[in-house]
């Protein structure tokens, strides 16, 4: 009897308890700002802390986060941050985030280097707790024991989480790809996941990037031999090699086949120099500090001396390659002596940027070699083949997919479909869904505000409106309308003066100014007769006027400035 009962509040306990509640704050629906959080007995730790580059038509905005207000407002249940590994779509926000919410910040030495690093610069890091873990090690990290597992992917040193849980194991796959023949031969640990699988998995959240890509993801080592061709091709030539600067293994190749061909490495890129400084200091680069050559001193050697290796592969304005190409480089200049290697695949939204940068490199009469002509990237995503050996090793029991455009978590759905996963198991989320779960399974519980969060460079955050503005200038224009009302003799002391910016000069425009000018005439003319002269209610008087022409008659919705000035 006694048994019984303590079963019973034992079991009353833990229906109360047994329930891990986890919140998106980014990066289901986009490739950027990936940010969760996971929550168990009211402690809350954060996975990824990361920002997105913005699309061409958002105007002066530098960068986007994700929303944090829901974290900053439990700021005082939040125990850690833990990084899955250090591209900046997974640690560039966390300079905006541990502002408000200071709390010890996980991740391998490589991610915290990284980190440590931006955040420096930032002129933040000075009161933060960085831990370092190794592969493989399992840490009591808030409520939960977090188990770091090495997978291979276009970054050193990067995880899968484990998050041993009251609920069971929730496995965060982070960013990944089954690369069985890794540079630095740290290969995806298939054991210890395919052992997590027999143990049980409650729930997998998994990469989706190329969900949509049939077959596998080739090797990173694959590269360096279409490297190899491209530079023995050219041994006369002057090779500029441009990559991401936290792409160590790329970079190694890269380096490799340049010695191999008795070439100097010179560095261009404040980042590429910086990782490249903390990587070798790490252990995970391997070159002789003898094998560089400083950039300045670039013109004494012979084109097939040397190769530099330099930042800007996806057409960044004021990275190095960009520079190149407009003759804009300090030390160096590119020309008919020249072969540029973009070592990537631009990111969807910079295709005309990169676009750009082989025009200007094509008219100073470069020789381009990319993606589409050598095999000269792989990309670090898991294709299906990958995904569908990852799904059956684990075994989830439930399943999300995260990291993704809308259309890669569909086809990722379908996939872990397909394994045979009951669809009632499966969950599409978006930013801001919560999801609980408990040892029935999953379920939606809620959702949080997980808008984007615009940063402009020299103005500071902001919100929607004045990027909407900033889309209307730019589409429309703007108007700025004055006039002048004399409040004692009834009557426009200065005519309506319409001026117009982002207009055309021409005809059909000159009409339309006109025909604005006559409406606000009249309407302002039938005001001052009705007896209305505070200025704020002219104004408006005037935005409707010009609004309701503009807007019905000629489909045009420019940026309105009235500007009535009453004299008393
Ligand atoms: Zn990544
Ligand atoms: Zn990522």
């Amino acid at each position: 009897m006694a048994a019984n009962k303590e079963k019973a509040v034992r079991k009353d306990q833990a229906g109360a308890k047994d329930v891990v509640r986890v919140t998106f704050l980014g990066g289901l629906g986009e490739i950027g700002r990936n940010c969760m959080a996971i929550e168990q007995d009211g402690r809350i730790i954060v996975i990824d802390a990361g920002l997105m580059f913005p699309e061409p038509m958002m105007y002066g905005i530098d960068l986007i986060l994700p929303d944090f207000r829901w974290l900053i407002d439990r700021r005082d249940r939040v125990d850690a941050i833990v990084l899955t590994h250090g591209h900046e779509d997974h640690t560039g926000a966390l300079r905006y985030l541990v502002k408000d919410v200071n709390v010890p910040i996980y991740g391998s030495s490589l991610a915290i280097g990284f980190a440590r690093h931006r955040l420096t610069e930032a002129r933040v890091a000075r009161d933060l707790d960085f831990i370092e873990v190794a592969d493989g090690e399992r840490r009591r990290i808030g409520p939960f024991d977090v188990e770091f597992i090495p997978v291979t992917h276009s970054v050193p040193s990067a995880h899968a989480l484990a998050i041993h849980s009251r609920v069971g194991v929730i496995v965060h796959s982070g960013d990944f790809k089954l690369d069985p023949t890794p540079i630095d031969g740290r290969r995806t640990d298939l054991s210890r996941l395919s052992a997590l699988g027999d143990e049980g998995v409650a729930l997998l959240l998994a990469d989706s990037t190329n969900a949509e890509e049939p077959g596998f993801t080739g090797s990173e080592r694959a590269v360096g031999g279409a490297l190899r061709r491209v530079f023995l091709e050219r041994p006369e030539r002057r090779m500029v090699v441009a990559c991401f600067a936290s792409h160590i293994h790329r970079v190694q190749q890269i380096i490799d086949v340049a010695l191999e061909q008795g070439r100097r490495i010179a560095l261009m890129g404040r980042s590429m120099e910086a990782n490249v400084k903390l990587a070798r200091k790490l252990d995970l680069l391997h070159v002789d500090a003898a094998d560089f050559i400083d950039v300045e001193t670039i013109s004494r050697y012979q084109p097939g001396e040397v190769c530099v290796i330099c930042t800007g592969s996806q057409g960044e304005p004021l990275a190095a390659l960009s520079k190149l190409s407009r003759g804009d480089a300090k030390f160096m200049r590119v020309g008919a002596d020249d072969t540029v290697v973009l070592s990537s695949h631009p990111i969807p939204g910079n295709e005309w940027s990169v676009g750009r940068v082989i025009d200007d490199l094509h008219r100073a009469g470069t020789e381009v070699v990319h993606s589409e002509h050598e095999p000269v990237h792989a990309s670090g995503h898991a294709r299906q083949g990958e995904l569908r050996t990852y799904h059956q090793l684990l075994k989830p029991r439930a399943f999300i997919p995260i990291h993704g455009e809308y259309r890669h978590m569909v086809h990722h759905v379908a996939l872990a479909a397909s394994m045979g996963l009951d669809q009632r198991r499966i969950l599409l989320c978006e930013d801001g869904d919560q999801v609980e779960v408990t040892p029935a399974g999953i379920r939606r519980s809620g959702q949080v505000p997980a808008g984007f969060h615009y940063i402009d460079g020299s103005a500071g955050d902001l919100d929607e409106r004045p990027l909407e503005e900033r889309r209307m200038l730019a589409e429309f224009g703007v108007l700025l309308i004055s006039a002048g009302v004399d409040a004692r003799r009834h009557v426009l002391s200065q005519p309506v003066r319409v001026t117009a910016r982002g207009w055309f000069d021409g005809e059909s425009d000159r009409d339309l100014i006109a025909a604005v000018t006559n409406e606000v005439n009249d309407a302002l003319q039938d005001a001052v007769r009705e007896g209305r002269y505070d200025e704020s209610s002219l104004n408006k008087v005037v935005q409707r006027a010009a609004g309701r022409l503009l807007g019905q008659k000629f489909r045009r919705q420019p940026v309105l400035l009235p500007a009535v000035i009453v004299l008393e």
